[in-house]
């Protein structure tokens, strides 16, 4: 196969001359480096190359030129590579169009003239972009491959497992009989259950857990140390930040997470306000660069383990897993943020990954193509969600139980939806419920105010209607308020007395528990922000309340 293709296009020979040697002196190992003076030129060679088959990974484009801009071309040349980066060249008096285009186009980054020293200036954000390309670009025919029903429960499982922990995969549609029958034909025993996943070594899968999944393609599963200086449980913002701190500060670390690295942040198509990614950043972005990042400083990380119990037995902390195996610490970190709530409508739970879907489902984006969708909810993740289904639906619906949207969603998306046509907001508006046979057709929505109820026909919903926490595994060990949120610091103490049973000669830290030892952060503690950016500050901070409660065990 040939190598992916880095486009860059500039109208200066000079400047294209310089750009084209620095990209080919760091990239050319694993890229190769075409060149255009024009954008209409650029134009040509796209097509060709995508008529050839040829991957574009990054496309590096002056924007100003003459007769097409960088913007233009761009906008042309998404129609061809939606997935390439997408960066602008641009001097300082062009930052304006820049940031104009991160709206318009997604631009990913702009980068000023000169771009030296490359190490510092080009070489570093060029990398970023191209590793999260590579993370999601289309795989090869040869990798895995899963084979089953698109509205079917158990092909979103299978597929949504692998999505979220970056397994790529190409889906193979049953009603594409053609590929599927040919597929099946040298499947052993002539399953009839379905998904099948195919893999490289021609082993195949029928209808497999997402335990089964983790184990076939690789995933840590089972701890590898008896015992660890940190346990921290559930792998969404706070608790990755939890381990990347912990394990980057020299501790023992081993994190679970019950289904795959990041949490409620990992379904959300993008998060604008992550300080740092002006452009915005999608939550499975985040989590797999948080994931590698923790990695790479050696913690654990186990998937689709669940932690149902902690024990203490002083001086050590324990964590019982759901398959009955135990995790031995002296720290435990509880961040297991929140569960969906769950619309209770007649019909919901029957479609359930049949067209109606919790969170965003990206993987169900191409399903919607063309056609209606519904989103549910009126708080800041059914804005994104709503507006990401935008970009592939005819039309999308967004019901709101409220009067309107400036009570739960922040004006720049209000402002977003409002300016996006093909988004229809009904108010003072619930789904009473939902039908279909084997597949979502239609919800009936009815208005609060006039009492009436519509039929909406409908290829998918989205449902995002807030979450409880999922605090279960805290039993009667760790307090919590009556809405499950976990109590920590100065909560943990009643009349100025310390928690019953609490042995240590201080007060609990900020996010410890009534139990020395037990730490809690992110969305499932009383008071947290819920927000990404708390998350990851409560996770990151409680390390070092950590560090100080080691140091007296
Ligand atoms: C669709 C959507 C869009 C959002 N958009 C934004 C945004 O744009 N900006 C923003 O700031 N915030 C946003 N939020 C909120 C933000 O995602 C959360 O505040 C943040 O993810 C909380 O992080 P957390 O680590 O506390 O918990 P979570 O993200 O909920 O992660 C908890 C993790 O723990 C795992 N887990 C739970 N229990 C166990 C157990 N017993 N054993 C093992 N693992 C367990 C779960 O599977 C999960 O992966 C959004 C939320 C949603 C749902």
């Amino acid at each position: 196969m040939s190598k992916p293709v880095l486009l860059t296009v500039d109208d200066d020979p000079e400047v294209l001359n310089a750009i084209e040697r620095d990209l080919r002196h760091h990239f050319r190992a694993d890229y190769r480096v075409v060149r255009a003076s024009s954008g209409a030129l650029a134009l040509e060679t796209v097509v060709e190359l995508r008529r050839r088959g040829v991957q574009v990974a990054l496309f590096l484009v002056d924007e100003r030129m003459p007769h097409m801009s960088g913007t233009q071309f761009l906008l042309e040349a998404m129609k061809f590579y939606p997935d390439a980066r997408r960066v602008l060249l641009t001097a300082y008096a062009d930052t304006d169009t820049a940031i104009s285009a991160i709206n318009k186009i997604g631009l990913d980054h702009y980068l000023l003239k000169p771009w030296e020293p490359p190490s510092v200036r080009l070489y570093p954000v060029l990398e970023d972009l191209l590793s999260e390309w590579f993370a999601r670009r289309r795989p090869a025919f040869d990798g895995i491959r899963v084979a089953g029903h698109s509205l079917s429960p158990q092909s979103y499982e299978v597929k949504n497992f692998l999505a979220s922990n970056h397994v790529p995969y190409q889906w193979l549609d049953m009603e594409d009989e053609q590929t599927v029958r040919e597929l099946l034909s040298g499947a052993s025993g002539g399953a009839t259950r379905l998904p099948l996943v195919f893999f490289p070594d021609e082993t195949v899968l029928v209808q497999p857990s997402a335990r089964e999944l983790a184990e076939k393609v690789g995933l840590q599963t089972r701890a590898q140390k008896p015992f660890y200086d940190l346990i921290v449980v559930g792998g969404g913002p706070a608790g990755l930040a939890g381990a990347v701190y912990g394990a980057s500060e020299g501790l023992r670390t081993i994190l679970v997470e019950r289904t795959a690295p990041g949490g409620q942040a990992g379904t959300s198509s993008k998060i604008e306000n992550y300080l740092g990614f002006p452009s915005g950043v999608s939550g499975a972005e985040l989590a797999r660069s948080a994931t590698t990042q923790a990695r790479r400083f050696g913690a654990e990380i186990l998937t689709t383990q669940e932690a149902v119990e902690i024990r203490r037995a002083d001086p050590y902390r324990k964590v019982i897993l759901d398959d009955g195996s135990e995790l031995t610490a002296y720290a435990v970190l509880i961040a297991p943020g929140m569960e969906v709530r769950r619309l209770e409508a007649p019909g919901v739970d029957e479609l359930l990954g049949a067209g109606v879907y919790y969170g965003a489902a990206l993987t169900e984006a191409a399903t919607s193509r063309g056609r209606d969708v519904i989103v549910v909810g009126g708080a800041n993740s059914a804005g994104q969600g709503a507006m990401f289904f935008s970009r592939h639906a005819r039309k999308v619906t967004l019901l709101v139980r409220g009067a309107d949207l400036t009570a739960s969603m922040s004006t720049y998306l209000i402002d977003r939806i409002a300016e996006t046509p093909n988004i229809e907001v009904l108010t003072n508006s619930a789904v009473v419920s939902a039908r279909g046979t084997g597949r979502l057709e239609a919800a009936t929505i009815r208005n609060s105010l006039t009492g009436e109820q519509t039929e909406l026909a409908a290829a998918a919903m989205f449902i995002f209607i807030g979450a409880a926490p999922r605090t279960g595994l805290c039993g009667d060990l760790v307090k919590r308020d009556p809405q499950g949120f976990v109590l920590t610091g100065r909560e943990t103490m009643t009349d100025g007395q310390r928690p019953p049973g609490w042995s240590a000669t201080r007060d609990p830290f900020p996010f410890e528990t009534n139990v020395p030892g037990i730490f809690c952060a992110g969305d499932a503690r009383h008071g947290s922000g819920k927000r990404v950016a708390a998350a990851v500050g409560e996770g990151s901070a409680t390390v070092s309340m950590i560090h100080q409660y080691l140091q007296t065990v």
